[in-house]
């Protein structure tokens, strides 16, 4: 069998809207490292965003003041009855518009009203998009952050340091095409393969169980709701 070694300064683990944020973010605080994507498709139209979407699910139009950080941790906290972490969503927050105005700068069309010039809203957080571009456009820009791209790899492990087993110093995966194994060693590994769907176990069974990342050894999630694809980008910091 094929195995390919690779190191990496950063590994990431897909290349959906968080893989590629997570791209963007380390190259523009990284300009000297080794940032490798590993997909199992192709980024261009990979995961949830792939043929595209009508809206993106949370602005705050800071620059309007439509809404303000804690105005959106209020709103977090009654949908999720209290059950959030904050920060996290404080976070969240006050990071996200910045995100939505790169997406514009980078060509994505967001519909404006023709009377006030805003973004138009559906609802208090929504704003609406001709997004049928969207993961095209943000692959671009991850494709450009990244060191190299490979699609069409699945990691099917993390690897762990064999003096420390809370962490993580690589995965392996096969290419789906050829079966050739893939070996990577990185200081850092993100995983950003998506949702954790199926992560509990069944009613049948009794709902319930460990939370968990979707590769073995992956660390505990947290406030799995607000995990949009424009939030998710400053989550890494
Ligand atoms: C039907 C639908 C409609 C939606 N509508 C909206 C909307 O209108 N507005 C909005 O803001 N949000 C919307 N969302 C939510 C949004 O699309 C997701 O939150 C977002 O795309 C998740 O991004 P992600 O990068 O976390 O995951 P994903 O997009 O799922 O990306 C994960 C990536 O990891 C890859 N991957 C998975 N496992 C592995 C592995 N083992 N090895 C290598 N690669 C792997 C996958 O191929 C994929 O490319 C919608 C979601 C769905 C499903």
């Amino acid at each position: 069998m094929l195995i390919r070694k690779i190191d990496a300064d950063v590994l990431i683990i897909g290349g959906g809207m968080a893989g590629c944020g997570a791209a963007y973010e380390a190259r523009k605080w990284g300009k000297n490292l080794k940032i490798i994507i590993a997909e199992k498709a192709n980024i261009d139209r990979s995961g949830a965003v792939a043929m595209g979407l009508s809206a993106i699910n949370t602005y705050l139009g800071m620059r309007w003041n439509e809404n303000t950080p804690e105005d959106y941790v209020r709103y977090v906290r009654g949908d999720l009855m209290g059950i959030v972490r904050e920060d996290l969503v404080y976070d969240i927050g006050r990071h996200v518009d910045s995100s939505v105005h790169l997406f514009e700068e980078w060509g994505l069309p967001i519909i404006k009203s023709q009377e006030s010039g805003r973004y138009l809203r559906e609802g208090r957080w929504q704003v609406l998009i001709h997004g049928e571009s969207y993961k095209p456009i943000v692959a671009e820009a991850a494709k450009k952050a990244a060191t190299e791209v490979i699609n069409r790899v699945m990691i099917t492990h993390l690897l762990k340091d064999t003096l420390d087993q809370d962490r993580v110093v690589g995965a392996v995966g096969f290419d789906v095409r050829d079966g050739s194994m893939y070996v990577f060693r990185s200081r850092v590994t993100i995983l950003a393969a998506g949702g954790a769907t199926h992560i509990f176990r069944p009613r049948s069974v009794g709902e319930g169980g460990e939370e968990h990342g979707t590769l073995p050894g992956a660390v505990d999630l947290r406030t799995l709701w607000q995990l949009r694809p424009e939030q998710k980008w400053f989550r890494w910091r």
